[in-house]
């Protein structure tokens, strides 16, 4: 028998994994350390919605059951929310599944898409396992450049990404620059904007996708409850697009992709305007007490519409990422995402946000 190595496409060998924020664990095994906090993820610092624990619990019961396929009440539930039809709306393992199942439906081989860079590196992953050609458009001023991106187009462009608030900048695209943008994007492309941190956006300018959506227009808006809804580990988002859209992504989508957990729980924090407000209030709260203290240390940081931001330490952001995790701080390094001297930070509660200001304090 001849012997091959066992290989892929090239499509495929050039895609560089998704590295996560290590699990607290995890991280103070390694380091011996423990009462870390973990300020690297955007996670919700407040724990879950309390509702959502309780219909988790209450669906426990069924377990020996499989989901229901079409989720029906989860989906109507965020159909009432949203003011769209349930024929709109496609629920996915995370948001990350929704652009995963766009680019396995709408690209193949010779497709380009038009990404901001940097950004949320599923964007890069979803298209390049597809063969299709990722075009990269740099930040102008830590903002997406929507005139950079339309001027991209071709007659090959199929999609075209956009983060609003985007990540890992926390800036916004306006309502104004997004109609500029839209007069010029053609049909064939799909326009997929990520609102994963929308709720925590301030400024009236901000663009809402749902606004602009409409069941003749390619736009699909992700919306996920791993943030404001606290419910990251649960996995579960959703996509509101055309049903023509949605129509072609049913077609792949595995049959229980949302468990039934997940719908249970999602549905019932969407219901729980309690915790939503709290959350809410605390990001608010904690970050206008950060920009504060970090004012009176005079270290730069980046005015966000998210629940996280960039400071810059003007040193390798690499090592104070380091010296901090040893102290049982975790933040982001933003070296590869091309700011060698930038961390991201997200905001905790706010003994965990003094804990961080005082350590990076010491370490930079
Ligand atoms: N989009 C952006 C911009 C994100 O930052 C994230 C999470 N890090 C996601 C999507 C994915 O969220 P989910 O947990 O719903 O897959």
């Amino acid at each position: 028998m001849i012997k091959m190595k066992l290989t892929a496409p090239d499509h495929i060998l050039s895609i560089t994994p998704y590295l996560p924020g290590k699990p607290l664990e995890e991280l103070e095994r390694e380091y011996g350390i423990c009462n870390s906090i973990k300020l690297a993820s955007n996670e919700n610092p407040l724990g879950s919605s309390p509702m959502a624990k309780i219909a988790i619990e209450n669906a426990l019961k069924n377990l020996n059951r499989y989901p229901d396929g079409s989720g029906y009440y989860l989906i109507k539930g965020i159909s009432e929310k949203c003011g769209v039809s349930p024929q709109n709306i496609v629920l996915g393992n995370g948001s990350d599944e929704i652009i995963s199942m766009l680019s396995q439906v709408f690209l193949a081989p010779g497709s380009e898409v038009i990404i901001p860079k940097p950004s949320f590196l599923m964007y890069d992953i979803s298209v390049r396992s597809t063969g299709a050609k990722p075009i990269y458009i740099p930040l102008k001023s830590l903002s997406i450049n929507m005139e950079a991106m339309a001027d991209c187009v071709t007659d090959n462009t199929r999609m075209v990404f956009l983060t609003n608030p985007h990540n890992p900048t926390g800036t916004i695209i306006t309502k104004a620059d997004f109609e500029k943008f839209m007069a010029v994007i053609p049909a064939y492309a799909i326009v997929v904007i990520d609102e994963a941190y929308i709720e925590f956006a301030r400024e009236s300018a901000c663009l809402n996708g749902m606004d602009f959506f409409s069941e003749d227009r390619t736009i699909v808006v992700l919306r996920t409850f791993s943030k404001v809804y606290g419910l990251a580990g649960l996995r579960i988002g959703f996509g509101v697009m055309s049903s023509r859209i949605a129509e072609l992504l049913n077609r792949i989508r595995l049959p229980f992709n949302a468990s039934s957990l997940a719908q249970a729980g999602a549905l019932a924090a969407l219901q729980d305007e309690d915790f939503l407000k709290k959350t809410i209030r605390l990001v608010h709260e904690e970050l206008d007490y950060m920009f504060d203290a970090l004012d009176r240390l005079s270290i730069r940081y980046f005015p966000t519409q998210a629940n996280f931001f960039l400071i810059d330490v003007k040193k390798s952001a690499d090592e104070v990422f380091e010296r901090m995790l040893r102290r049982g701080v975790i933040v982001r390094s933003m070296t590869s995402y091309g700011y060698p001297e930038f961390i991201r930070v997200n905001v905790g509660l706010h003994d965990e946000n003094v804990r961080f200001l005082e350590t990076l304090k010491e370490e930079t």
